[in-house]
């Protein structure tokens, strides 16, 4: 007999339409498990439990991260694995997230949702439900992972990629780890497994995190103001890696890292990596001191900036982390 726990946060998967208006709000979980006779398995035990506050994913923050690792770690040893019912929206900056939350785990936490909700006819949630309950069973993986439409990707290698279609998630840099049909085909060679044994939960969070998206025209007071709005900045250049080599933006930017604040160069583009120094308009943020985020997501680099800033007590510590793959969210 295998016990797994549901964590319902919200999300479409467990909306109603509201008649008043006809927008889609939460509903009660028990009303969600009890149209799911397919849960009934003699080999199973599905527990559930909820966030104390049921959210719209869009409300995301890291109080709910912590809520949901915390749980987590109550509920450790008694249960097999963990599925995470949660929105579609933030569900890959909630995946990155808790990679890093959960240093040493050993068992599956699996993240999923669904496009259209649990109750209605045409509904992607029982599958998505079903099959993320039977990977968590399995054993096999020991990691955070999102499943959606006949995929398990790495959490932390995941984006939203449609919000209208069934596949809404992909992991552009990374292979899946099983593709779903008639069977489960699980990619082993890829599977993460981390060196520590034991779960050592991770909360230490730091919202001292912003995004500096650049676009061709972007102005010297826009790049200031998000330069001297937070100590972690997630630079999204264009390509590979690649941002205007004007006087002004370079001088900006040396000047913020001269002040201790942490860049990361992270790439617009889903695929491929961040080369600095491949064409002139990014030598220069190598020279100044701007870390390359190389193949990792933009979710991945802002919550694992979110995590560095947390913990590291020096920028010198926060540099060699960052860098480095902590839970399999960078290829080395
Ligand atoms: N707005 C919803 C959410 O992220 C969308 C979804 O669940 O797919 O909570």
């Amino acid at each position: 007999m295998k016990n797994i726990l549901l964590i319902y946060t919200g999300g479409t998967i467990g909306m109603q339409k509201d008649s008043n208006n006809n927008s889609l709000k939460a509903v009660d979980f028990n009303k969600l498990t009890s149209s799911l006779p397919e849960l009934q398995n003699p080999e199973l035990r599905v527990h559930h439990t909820s966030l104390k506050k049921i959210i719209d994913s869009s409300n995301m923050d890291k109080n709910y991260w912590i809520e949901i690792t915390e749980i987590i770690k109550e509920n450790y040893t008694v249960m097999h694995g963990f599925v995470v019912l949660h929105g579609s929206d933030t569900m890959a900056y909630t995946a990155s997230a808790l990679s890093f939350m959960l240093e040493g785990l050993q068992k599956a936490v699996i993240l999923t949702g669904s496009q259209i909700p649990i109750g209605a006819r045409r509904t992607d949630a029982k599958e998505n439900l079903i099959t993320s309950i039977e990977i968590a069973a399995s054993g096999k993986i020991k990691e955070v992972c999102v499943y959606f439409e006949d995929k398990l990707l790495r959490g932390n290698r995941t984006v939203k990629v449609n919000s209208e279609q069934f596949e809404a998630f992909n992991s552009p840099n990374f292979p899946t780890l099983a593709d779903v049909g008639i069977h489960i085909k699980y990619n082993s060679n890829y599977f993460f497994t981390s060196n520590q044994k034991e779960l050592n939960i991770q909360t230490n969070f730091s919202e001292d995190v912003a995004v500096l998206k650049l676009f061709p025209g972007i102005t010297e007071k826009v790049v200031s103001s998000v330069l001297n709005s937070a100590n972690n900045i997630v630079l999204e250049t264009f390509g590979s890696g690649n941002a205007t080599n004007k006087e002004w933006f370079i001088t900006s930017l040396k000047t913020a890292i001269n002040k201790g604040v942490f860049i990361v160069n992270c790439s617009q583009c889903l695929s491929g990596e961040v080369t600095q120094g491949k064409y002139e308009t990014s030598s220069d943020l190598n020279k100044i001191g701007v870390i390359s985020a190389k193949n990792m997501t933009s979710e991945s680099a802002i919550t694992k900036l979110m995590h560095l800033d947390g913990i590291c007590t020096s920028l010198g510590e926060k540099k060699s982390l960052f860098i480095k793959s902590l839970r399999g969210e960078i290829s080395n």
